[in-house]
């Protein structure tokens, strides 16, 4: 069994979490976790203004001092909101956050225009090249033109990757794929992360570790960050993320209302569900 790091630095950054439907369905989706509590909730078409309780998190992330707020979704994409635009524009000039997204980059390229909009990065999910592959893991065998993506953001960006048996075997290719695009600085390969379904997930996080094992041998550790390691891999930071040996600490909202002041997400909404709902 995982053992959770509780020793969390200061808060560095926010969540912004949507509940809703996705256009992918990964077999490791965070999500499925508590998937019958988040499946009661969809606020995709709920304006900024209607959100519940999100003044009084903003509120909370000035108060902690808190400068970066990203956008992401637990069940379902950032990029699927239909107010998107809005909320950027309402956090970054009324409340002067610094906004980023992070998506699976299926909806990225129509979007583009509001990609550009934020000024925190956009962290883009590069699970696989081959729709095949894609299939396996998703449900769904489109692979987002992150060619035309990567070549046409103003800002740079990061990529992360989830490790899983079907992928495995091509993690150092996509490593290889995203090095040829300046604005991308930064890769993270990602080990599953889950509270409720580990021994479903064991093979998957067991090949994570496998692969780290193998690739810290041939390629150079450069930097730690948050106990996460970064190797030099065809000139692109790559960190190995387990993300509850990590020490990275960040405040939680989710667009159900419920304020969440725990990293873990899972642990942290139904801790303070209760208290929202
Ligand atoms: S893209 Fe993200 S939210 Fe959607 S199913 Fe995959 S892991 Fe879950």
């Amino acid at each position: 069994m995982i053992r959770k790091n509780r020793k969390r630095s200061k808060y560095s950054f926010a969540n912004i979490n949507f509940l809703g439907k996705c256009n992918l369905d990964c077999f490791f989706c965070l999500g499925k976790d508590l998937e019958k509590e988040f499946s009661k909730y969809n606020q995709l078409n709920t304006p900024p203004s209607e959100l519940p309780n999100l003044d009084e998190f903003l509120n909370l992330c000035k108060e902690l001092n808190i400068e970066n707020i990203y956008i992401t979704g637990q069940n379902t994409d950032s990029l699927l909101y239909r107010h998107l635009d809005e909320l950027i524009d309402y956090l970054q000039e009324k409340w002067n956050f610094k906004v980023g997204l992070r998506t699976n980059g299926l909806l990225a390229k129509r979007k583009i225009n509001t990609i550009n909009k934020c000024k925190k990065s956009i962290s883009y999910t590069l699970l696989t090249l081959d729709p095949e592959i894609m299939e396996k893991i998703t449900g769904v065998g489109i692979i987002p033109d992150f060619d035309y993506i990567f070549r046409n953001v103003k800002i740079p960006q990061r990529v992360a990757t989830v490790v899983t048996t079907y992928n495995v075997d091509e993690i150092l290719d996509l490593i290889k794929f995203v090095s040829k695009y300046p604005q991308i600085r930064y890769f993270q390969v990602r080990r599953i992360s889950t509270d409720t379904r580990y021994d479903e997930m064991k093979e998957h996080i067991e090949a994570f570790e496998n692969f780290y094992e193998k690739i810290k041998q041939k390629f150079p550790q450069v930097d730690e960050f948050e106990k996460s390691p970064i190797l030099d891999i065809y000139g692109v930071r790559t960190s190995f993320w387990r993300t509850v040996e990590t020490t990275v600490n960040s405040l939680n909202y989710f667009s159900n209302g419920v304020i969440s002041k725990e990293y873990f997400i899972i642990e942290g909404y139904l801790k303070y569900k209760e208290k929202y709902l």
